[in-house]
């Protein structure tokens, strides 16, 4: 680029350098790797406003890192999660007009404002604040960001289960998961229909009726309803990694494990927080799930799990082996 170097008295060939320089942002110092316009004959320093906003950027972004101060970018990510415009988010937070549009373009925020943005980037904390506050959004505009709300939530406890899911499950289908991906929000249905018509359910016995379910479903229609695998475990076909599942349901809300102790021994019962969902199961599946519920409802875990055992599924396999959907055509439930 050419330009005019008052050193020369005249128009020059110009390059780009890199060099240290110091800048001061609210009275601290920091030391900056500028880039900057030098005059290729007298090698002076030629002004150059884009340089050095950019310059200015980089020092105002070392003044926040000391501080632990949002990005302008990660500001803007804030507002844009909620799907509200900058004018609409100073006004949901009662701040001047242009106070977002200005932190998104470079200005230093002030702590209270960043503390408060921290805070609203969890969704969960956003809900908190417009039930906490007198909002000056109009009842439309917050119907919609509490709409957007929920299904950022959403979507979250979903890609969430997914990630976890691809930790620990097969993502091809095959005769050990019923030729089916594992399905955390199916096995929650499962688990939430046991769980909420049952007086009282031992963990032991849930995974008996989980197991079963699976299998008769397979057995009928060729493919399972939660993608789980079984194990031959010492009690009875156990779900492979139900305890990281049933761990997830209580970070989840689904449900928890309550042991109390009856006699010297430990009883795992399970314990419902959330209501049947509908939608989630077909009609088939349901179908399944009430005709295992009916035939074992008077069975104690001990009596389950002896039952269990007499099948071909587990006395064909070893302790700890997977028992492959393929003996479910065995299963008879009369
Ligand atoms: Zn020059």
């Amino acid at each position: 680029m050419r330009k005019y170097c008052n050193q020369c008295g005249r128009e020059v060939e110009t390059r780009i350098i890199s060099k240290q320089e110091k800048y001061e942002v609210c009275g601290e110092t920091f030391d900056v790797d500028a880039q900057v316009l030098v005059c290729m004959d007298c090698g002076g320093e030629l002004f150059c406003e884009e340089l050095d906003n950019d310059t200015l950027l980089k020092a105002y972004n070392e003044y926040r890192k000391n501080h632990k101060l949002l990005l302008p970018d990660e500001i803007k990510k804030i507002r844009e999660q909620y799907g509200l415009s900058q004018r609409g988010f100073a006004k949901l937070l009662n701040w001047g007009d242009k106070t977002i549009h200005r932190y998104e373009n470079g200005s230093i925020q002030d702590k209270a404002h960043n503390s408060l943005l921290l805070f609203l980037r969890e969704p969960e904390n956003m809900k908190k604040y417009l039930s906490d506050n007198e909002i000056m959004l109009d009842e439309r505009q917050k119907n919609k960001l509490l709409d957007t709300i929920n299904s950022i939530e959403k979507n979250f406890g979903k890609s969430k289960a997914d990630k976890v899911a691809k930790m620990f499950f097969s993502d091809v289908p095959s005769i050990q998961n019923g030729y089916k991906v594992f399905d955390y929000e199916k096995l929650c249905a499962v688990v939430l229909f046991f769980a909420n018509k049952s007086e009282e359910l031992l963990k032991v016995k849930l995974l008996k009726l989980i197991n079963y379910t699976d299998m008769i479903y397979y057995k009928e229609n060729g493919v399972s309803i939660t993608g789980g695998s079984y194990l031959h475990m010492q009690y009875g076909p156990v779900l492979q990694n139900y305890d990281i599942i049933f761990g997830m349901m209580t970070a989840d809300n689904i449900m928890h494990i309550d042991i109390v102790f009856d006699n010297g021994y430990e009883k795992h019962k399970v314990v419902s927080d959330h209501e049947f969902p509908k939608g989630v199961l077909t009609k088939a599946e349901i179908d399944v799930l009430e005709r295992i519920y009916n035939k074992f409802s008077d069975f104690g875990s001990a009596e389950i799990s002896n039952y269990s055992h007499n099948e071909k599924g587990y006395s064909s396999t070893k302790h700890g082996e997977i028992i492959p959907y393929s003996y479910a055509k065995e299963i008879q439930l009369d």
